[in-house]
C-alpha cells in the first residue's frame, strides 16, 4: 500500500479552530473597527512574541490561578529552557515595558495588542485552545480616569458594532492595604463552609480565599452566596476611587452593575476589576474582562507603575455578531469572461492593470462556456461583468454587462482601463 493511502486526513489540533473566508470578513472588520477607535483614543499597536519564558507568566498571574495550574502550554525546548505559549498578552507588555526602559523616556503609556492566546481549557462553544484576544492597557496613570476611559472604549467599540446585549459588572477588589482585612473575614466564612467547596477552593482556600468568589462550581456559588462584600472593607483612597469610577460612568451615560462577586481570575488585579457579559453565548457569558493592576510591573522588577488593561474574547465577539447578521464573502467589483486563448490573455493583463488600479477582478483561466462563466459570476454575487469575445476583440470592442439591470454595453477596447476604472471606482 502506498504511504498516501495509508495516511488518515490529518484534523485539526482539539480546542484549536480555523477562521474560513466567510468569516474572516468579519474578523476584519471587527479589528478594522478597534484599532480605528483605539488609535482615535491615543492607543499605539504593541506586538509582543507569543512565546515567553515560563517563569513571567508564573510570576505574573500567579500560581495558585488555573491557568498557571493545569492551562498552559509549556514545554522544555531543546536546550532545556521553560518556554510557555502566552496564555495572556499583560504580563508579555509589563516584560516588554520594562525591558525597553519605556517608563524612563515617558511612564505613560496606552497600548494595544490584538492576537492568538493558548490555554489548554476543555473546548466547548465560545471557548477554545486557541483564541484570540483584542487587549488594551493603560501604564502610568493612577488616577480612576484611567479606569474609566477604558471602559468607555469598551462601551464604544460594542456600541460601533452593534453589540447591544451586553451588562458592564463592576467591583473593587482594593489594594494591598485595605484586603488582608477583607481576606480575613473571607477566610472565617471558608472555614465554615469547606465541606461544601469543591476540591479547587478547598486548596486555595487558605492561600488565595479571593479565588473561590470566582469558582463557577454550583456548590461553591452556593456556599459564597452569603459571602461578604469587598466593597465594605476598602480604604478611604480605594472607596473614593471607585466612586469617581462609578459616577463618572453614570454621567457618561455607561450602564453598568455593581457585582460584589466579580474578582476575576488572575492573582495581579488591585481595585477597579470590570466585566464585560452577555446571555448570547450561553454558558461562556464573559465577552470582555479587565481591570487595574497596580503592583505587576514592580513585582517583575519594573519601576512603581500603576496599570489597568482589558482584554475582549475575540472569538465569542465574532460569534455574538455573526448571530445577528450572517456575513457574506466581498464580491468581486467586476467579473471578465473571456472565450478563448486569445481573449483569456486580454483578459488577464486587464486583470492585472485594474488589480493595480484598486478593482476587484474575478475570472477562470480554464476553458469555459459562456454560459459557464456568467453561472461562476451569478454564484461570485459579481454587480458587472466583461465580456471579451476573439472576434469583438479584433473588431476592437468589448461588452460590459449589468448584472442587476441585464443591461449592456459596447465599449471600445482603446481606453478600457480608465473607463473601467470611471465606471467601477
Ligand atoms: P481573561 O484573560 O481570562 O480575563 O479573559 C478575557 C476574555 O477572553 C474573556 O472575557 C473571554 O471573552 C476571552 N477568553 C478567555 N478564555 C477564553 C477561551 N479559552 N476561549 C475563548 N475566549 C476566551
Amino acid at each position: 500500500m502506498s504511504q498516501t493511502t495509508n495516511q488518515k486526513n490529518i484534523q485539526l489540533i482539539r480546542g484549536f479552530k480555523d477562521i474560513l473566508p466567510g468569516e474572516t470578513e468579519l474578523w476584519q472588520h471587527i479589528e478594522r473597527t478597534a484599532i480605528s477607535l483605539f488609535e482615535d483614543f491615543g492607543f499605539r499597536e504593541i506586538r509582543i512574541p507569543i512565546m515567553e519564558k515560563t517563569e513571567l507568566f508564573a510570576r505574573s498571574i500567579g500560581e495558585d490561578t488555573d491557568i498557571v495550574e493545569k492551562e498552559m502550554y509549556t514545554f522544555a525546548d531543546r536546550r532545556g529552557d521553560m518556554l510557555t505559549l502566552r496564555p495572556e498578552a499583560t504580563a508579555s507588555i509589563c516584560r516588554a515595558y520594562i525591558q525597553h526602559k519605556m517608563a524612563a523616556q515617558d511612564p505613560v503609556r496606552k497600548f494595544y495588542t490584538i492576537g492568538p492566546m493558548f490555554r489548554r481549557e476543555r473546548p466547548q462553544k465560545g471557548r477554545y485552545r486557541q483564541f484570540y484576544q483584542i487587549d488594551a492597557e493603560i501604564f502610568g496613570v493612577a488616577a480612576p480616569y484611567a479606569d474609566i476611559k477604558l471602559i468607555f472604549m469598551l462601551r464604544t467599540l460594542f456600541d460601533r458594532l452593534d453589540v447591544t446585549d451586553t451588562t458592564a459588572h463592576i467591583n473593587s477588589l482594593g489594594c494591598p492595604a485595605c484586603r488582608p482585612r477583607f481576606k480575613a473575614a473571607l477566610a472565617q466564612l471558608l472555614s465554615e463552609a469547606a465541606p461544601k467547596l469543591c476540591s479547587d477552593c478547598n486548596r486555595r482556600k487558605d492561600r488565595n480565599p479571593l479565588r473561590v468568589m470566582d469558582c463557577k462550581v454550583p456548590g461553591c456559588r452556593e456556599a459564597m452566596a452569603g459571602a461578604p462584600s469587598i466593597l465594605d472593607y476598602l480604604c478611604a483612597d480605594c472607596r473614593a476611587h471607585f466612586a469617581t469610577v462609578t459616577d463618572t460612568l453614570s454621567r457618561l451615560g455607561v450602564p453598568f452593575e455593581i457585582d460584589k462577586q466579580l474578582v476575576r481570575g488572575l492573582d495581579y488585579y488591585t481595585r477597579t476589576a470590570f466585566e464585560i457579559q452577555t446571555g448570547a453565548l450561553g454558558a461562556q457569558s464573559a465577552v470582555a474582562g479587565g481591570g487595574r493592576y497596580d503592583g505587576l510591573v514592580e513585582s517583575l522588577g519594573g519601576p512603581a507603575t500603576p496599570a489597568i488593561g482589558f482584554a475582549i474574547g475575540f472569538d465569542r465577539l465574532a460569534e455574538i455578531i455573526a448571530a445577528g447578521a450572517p456575513v457574506t464573502t466581498r464580491p468581486p467589483d467586476l467579473f471578465i469572461a473571456a472565450l478563448g486563448e486569445t481573449a483569456r490573455r486580454q483578459a488577464f493583463e486587464w486583470s492585472a492593470a485594474l488589480g493595480v488600479a484598486g478593482i476587484g477582478v474575478s475570472m477562470v483561466y480554464a476553458d469555459k462556456s459562456l454560459k459557464a462563466q456568467m453561472k461562476q459570476a451569478n454564484r461570485q454575487n459579481a454587480g458587472r461583468v466583461l465580456i471579451v469575445g476573439e472576434s469583438e476583440l479584433a473588431a476592437g470592442t468589448v461588452v460590459l454587462r449589468d448584472m442587476a439591470s441585464k443591461s449592456q454595453q459596447e465599449i471600445p477596447v482603446k481606453g478600457l482601463i480608465d473607463h473601467l476604472v470611471k465606471a467601477l471606482c
